[in-house]
């Protein structure tokens, strides 16, 4: 058994680059089509006004000037040298190819910034787009983070996701062909959703053996569809035991090679209506790792070969 039973995204960067790589968030202020009005939808159930987006961005800064915030913060927090920039709220390809070109430059452009990290929507990338992110994925150190959330397409109908699995495996499919590296999101406890639906997302993952994963725990925000439905008794959330459980279930069934680039979710302590436990973040995660050592199991250890 390795010494850690995943295989850690933070653990992959420190092997690359020799030292400790910080991400920082930006919001390059973009939209997202599935909340522009286009659509006619009203976004994802669990979408609030911020595009589901980090907890510390100061809005209404440029990207440089984002980052260079963020920078100080780490330096001094972690003496951190080394950052991804990481293009995190709403849809960050939603916008004409120049304009992604200026923003992604103006982050590379920031000293010590050694990449970019770009989330969207699968639904949300043009040709062209795409030409334009395997450029960066060829140039410099690049992920594209694809919003997914569940295999299932009840799932995502439910949860106006406002796209199929279907739109995900292409856009994954054309990204794989350029060359680009994909980390998927995926929530666990989407309701509707059972444990076999959950565990059958974290097979398919493993068939498409994804490069990389962010395990989502589903949270309630304030100020959210979700949030009403949870409020009027008609939706609940996992206990942490369950979480727990779950989360270590769904990575013995990943491949044994996709990074893991989160365990769990964070949500902004001021806007969280449950589940509270969650924001004991270290405990979750220490609890995963006890979980793993009382199995003697680890990341891949029921996958189907
Ligand atoms: S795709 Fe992202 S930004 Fe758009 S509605 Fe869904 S969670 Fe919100």
């Amino acid at each position: 058994m390795p010494t850690k039973p995943y295989n850690l995204f933070s653990d992959h960067l420190k092997k690359i680059f020799g030292r400790r790589i910080h991400k920082i968030s930006v919001d390059a202020g973009f939209s997202c089509p599935n909340r522009s009005g286009t659509r006619n939808l009203p976004g994802c159930l669990f979408c609030n006004p911020g595009g589901s987006g980090a907890i510390g961005i100061r809005q209404g800064l440029s990207v440089r000037d984002q980052l260079e915030d963020g920078k100080e913060v780490m330096t001094r927090k972690y003496k951190a040298h080394g950052f991804l920039a990481y293009f995190q709220p709403f849809s960050n390809t939603f916008a004409p190819v120049e304009k992604l070109r200026a923003l992604y430059d103006e982050a590379l452009a920031v000293e010590g910034v050694v990449g970019l990290a770009v989330g969207t929507r699968p639904d949300c990338i043009s040709a062209q787009a795409m030409e334009l992110l395997a450029h960066y994925a060829h140039k410099t150190y690049f992920w594209l983070e694809l919003g997914l959330q569940s295999i299932h397409d009840t799932t995502l109908s439910a949860i106006n996701r406002g796209h199929d699995y279907q739109t995900f495996l292409t856009a994954f499919g054309a990204a794989r062909e350029l060359g680009i590296q994909v980390c998927v999101h995926v929530i666990l406890g989407l309701p509707g959703e059972d444990r076999a639906q959950m565990l059958a997302t974290a097979e398919e993952m493993a068939r498409l053996k994804v490069d990389g994963i962010k395990i989502h725990l589903l949270h309630i925000l304030e100020d959210t569809p979700l949030a009403d439905l949870y409020n009027a008794g008609r939706i609940q959330v996992m206990e942490q035991a369950e979480y727990i459980s779950l989360a270590v279930d769904f990575i013995e069934r990943l491949h044994p090679e996709t990074l893991i680039h989160r365990l769990t979710g964070d949500g902004p302590r001021d806007q969280l209506l449950a589940p509270l436990w969650s924001l004991n973040k270290w405990e979750v995660i220490n609890a995963i790792h006890d979980e793993f050592r009382l199995r003697n199991s680890c990341q891949g250890k029921l996958i189907a070969r």
